[in-house]
């Protein structure tokens, strides 16, 4: 028997429509580095949304499913193209502004993208690419920057955001789409291969918005303001746009300004409540807020995710009064997977801390299962530990492979029954908490056993004289592999080594065998084109001799 139940498709343009007439006096409100910040109302958005996918449609002839690439910081005029584009049934595709430019090229190719809306300010990166870009009819240009820069480049038509739209309607007849069509895409950031394409739908995105909302994720209302830190083009900004749409949260956009200090000046001045981001970008507030302190009292809630919260970090952070909520997700997964929001039952007690350190608990649309090096299944007992399996309507089953083929689905990546293979290693315990003990790619095999990298980074990362440290395996004749640890110092500090690794064994209760012999001071560790810890560089400087690596094995067990 079939259900009595309208059958209503989850559509993008629904959020939009529902977010800029309910909560229409919402704001996005944009950092422009000089005085007051911009501000924009949901009903401005919704109208000039209109606008623009009048002008993408009738000036541009955009149609179909013609992708419709953004390259571009987190301001209102990205938040604009983000429900215009995939509303008129086209596909957002979001470009990392940080990938290096020969890789830009390679997506914005694969993915045959036909026009690109960029910010003046990254037309320095842009031009030296058009002729490189075999698809790219049209680049639609806002904000300052030198326009100058594209005289020239090719035989791409040049366009002003602001006149393109200038006089359009400011309404449109969405259509009613199929929920199930292609709304945006992002690819991954190939550290190892080239990237690959997730394809997310409506629907989609529509659930995973309608989690983000729900109180044991990150439950804001139109009440609240989140600093969107997170890049607009890395996954979605975790869903964040579309999320506040739904529920009338104001977005404050720091554009190009993610510098420690105008964040702090932004958290001061503009009093959100939330925000989310990756641990490096908090690691450089707290630096900057121990050395000149704000008002930060506003900020009560903070998401952190992509790489795993450093428990020194979520300390020093709750001491502020800014109460980290950890979480974990991938580009696969849209991305919210897990949330660290700790059981009723242990709220207020010792054991709360160590479950926020966790990477969380699934919610009911996400199905998850570890795998054993064999194949088999895992137990959620805490201990066994495995890689990460996980099912659900906002997860990825395959990639996408390009116009007219059918999309990838690789072994490694998929299990044969469709699920997707994490590559994340790690346990779960009986209440369903994740804890990630590492990469399948990173972890290090020593002797046959297994080190965790992140737990020796943590450990580090809580001795005070240690600003960053990331462990990779290296090569060793006797073990197969042990850890190389990396470290940057704080400034005027004096630890050495022998220090450091006494450090590790008596405060981070480090088992003896897993204590690093070889170590080195860097400069920085150096990141990928999402803030987190690039091991691969890594690995790849100690290969080359590049790094200066002393060795304790005297002293190794
Ligand atoms: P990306 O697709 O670039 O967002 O990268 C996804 C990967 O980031 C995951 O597979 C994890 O390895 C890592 N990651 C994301 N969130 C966390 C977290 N909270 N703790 C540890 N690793 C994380």
């Amino acid at each position: 028997m079939l259900s009595t139940m309208q059958d209503v498709p989850l559509l993008i343009s629904r959020i939009l429509t529902h977010g800029s007439t309910i909560h229409g006096t919402s704001q996005v409100i944009t950092w422009t580095g000089e005085g007051e910040p911009h501000r924009r109302s949901f009903t401005e958005i919704g109208d000039r949304a209109a606008q623009l996918a009048h002008a993408l449609r009738e000036d541009l002839a955009v149609a179909g499913d013609d992708r419709v690439a953004t390259l571009a910081w987190n301001n209102a005029e990205h938040v604009e193209a983000y429900f215009a584009i995939p509303s008129m049934g086209a596909v957002l595709h979001t470009l990392n502004l940080r990938l290096p430019p020969e890789q830009l090229a390679w997506i914005v190719n694969h993915a045959a993208d036909r026009v690109v809306i960029a910010n003046g300010s990254l037309l320095p990166l842009l031009a030296p690419l058009l002729p490189h870009l075999k698809t790219v009819e049209h680049v639609v240009v806002s904000g300052p920057g030198d326009r100058s820069l594209l005289a020239g480049v090719g035989t791409v038509q040049v366009h002003e955001y602001e006149e393109l739209i200038a006089g359009k309607p400011t309404t449109y007849d969405w259509p009613e789409l199929d929920e199930r069509q292609a709304a945006a895409m992002c690819y991954t950031s190939g550290t190892t291969g080239d990237p690959k394409g997730v394809v997310y739908s409506h629907r989609s995105i529509y659930l995973h918005s309608m989690q983000v909302n729900m109180a044991q994720s990150m439950g804001l209302t139109d009440e609240d303001t989140s600093l969107v830190v997170v890049p607009q083009f890395h996954v979605n900004a975790w869903g964040l746009p579309h999320a506040t749409f739904m529920t009338g949260v104001n977005m404050l956009m720091p554009d190009r300004f993610l510098q420690p200090a105008p964040l702090a000046e932004m958290i001061e001045t503009q009093k959100p409540t939330h925000a989310a981001a990756v641990p490096t970008i908090w690691q450089g507030l707290l630096a900057e807020l121990t050395a000149k302190p704000r008002d930060v009292s506003s900020l009560t809630q903070v998401t952190i995710g992509g790489s795993a919260c450093p428990p020194s970090l979520m300390e020093a952070f709750d001491k502020l009064g800014m109460r980290v909520c950890h979480a974990w997700g991938m580009t696969e997964t849209s991305p919210l997977g897990t949330v660290a929001r700790p059981p009723a039952n242990v709220v207020g007690t010792d054991a709360e801390f160590a479950y926020r350190l966790t990477q969380g608990r699934f919610p009911t649309s996400v199905a998850a299962r570890l795998t054993g090096p064999g194949g088999e299944r895992l137990a959620w007992d805490g201990e066994s530990a495995g890689e990460l399996e996980v099912r659900g309507p906002w997860i990825a089953g395959a990639y996408y492979n390009g116009v007219g083929a059918e999309p990838l689905r690789p072994a490694d990546k998929f299990s044969e029954d469709g699920w997707l293979k994490t590559g994340d290693v790690g346990t779960i315990s009986a209440d369903g908490f994740l804890t990630l003990t590492d990469r399948a790619k990173d972890v290090i095999k020593s002797g046959g056993e297994w080190i965790s990298s992140v737990e020796l980074e943590n450990a580090l990362m809580s001795h005070p004289d240690v600003a960053e440290a990331a462990v990779v395996a290296v090569p060793d004749d006797k073990w197969g592999e042990r850890p190389l640890a990396t470290v940057v110092l704080k400034e005027g500090s004096t630890a050495d080594f022998e220090t450091l690794r006494a450090f590790l064994a008596d405060e981070g209760h480090i088992a003896k065998w897993q204590l690093p012999e070889r170590w080195s001071i860097v400069e920085t560790v150096p990141k990928t084109s999402v803030g987190k810890f690039d091991k691969k560089v890594l690995r790849r400087r100690y290969a080359e001799g590049e790094l200066d690596v002393t060795n304790l094995s005297g002293q190794h067990i």
